[in-house]
């Protein structure tokens, strides 16, 4: 398990750029967004800001706008099936030859949704998302085998009503799981508002927190 403080992604989703300016001044540089739109607007807006912020895209994501995410973000939590790796990996390479970029980071999101069926349509995947377990190794592998990629771990959303400390000890299991084969790829990104203390004591190394930092959302437009 991780002992040193997990970082802290501030959520800013559905907050307008002006705030996400506030927080960079007041010394925050990692902030996640989970809508590709929102996302990129908001990353042209402030792409001057120095130091840089670092974009993590947190959320459901169609292989349609992997170029996009790819211009901006520094990491993608919601890498959940093999379309979208190899996607993402497509426009990383174009990124790098163009402009050097670093492999983009990755975290595989896991479903500890126990009793829900894996819906791992092609593209559109349904529910909260993520690799069904029996296929985490085998994403995790490809992941590997991408050049535009870097594995980094784990991400998950712990079940909506479920109890977060069972949900998020699965997870360091599995976690435990990947690294006997990846031994880097340990890094694990759960944790919100919720739950983030139960997320802390299985290990979590980056709380992706957003009412709690900023308060309610503002109205979804
Ligand atoms: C919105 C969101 C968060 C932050 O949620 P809060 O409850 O506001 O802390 C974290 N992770 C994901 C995937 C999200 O979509």
């Amino acid at each position: 398990m991780a002992n040193s403080t997990p970082a802290l992604i501030v959520v800013t989703k559905f907050h307008p750029a002006a705030d996400v300016r506030t927080l960079h001044g007041l010394g925050v540089r990692d902030v996640g967004e989970n809508r590709c739109q929102e996302a990129a607007a908001k990353a042209g807006d402030l792409a001057g800001l120095e130091p840089a912020l670092r974009w993590h895209f947190i959320g459901q994501l169609q292989t349609n706008k992997a170029k996009s995410v790819a211009a901006y973000a520094h990491a993608v939590h919601s890498v959940d099936r093999p379309a979208l790796a190899t996607a993402l990996n497509k426009a990383m390479v174009a990124e790098q030859e163009t402009r050097g970029r670093e492999p983009l980071g990755v975290f595989l999101q896991v479903s500890l949704d126990l009793d829900l069926p894996a819906t791992a349509a092609a593209d559109a995947p349904a529910g909260r998302g993520g690799v069904a377990p029996a296929d985490l190794l085998g994403l995790a592998e490809l992941v590997e085998s991408l050049p535009g990629l870097r594995l980094r771990g784990l991400m998950a959303v712990a079940p909506l009503g479920g109890n977060p400390d069972a949900a998020f000890e699965r997870l360091a299991g599995l976690s435990a799981t990947v690294r006997e084969s990846f031994p880097h790829a340990g890094e694990l990104s759960a944790g919100m508002s919720g739950d983030l203390e139960a997320a802390v004591r299985w290990g979590a190394t980056h709380l992706r927190v957003g009412s709690d930092v900023l308060g309610p959302r503002p109205a979804v437009r």
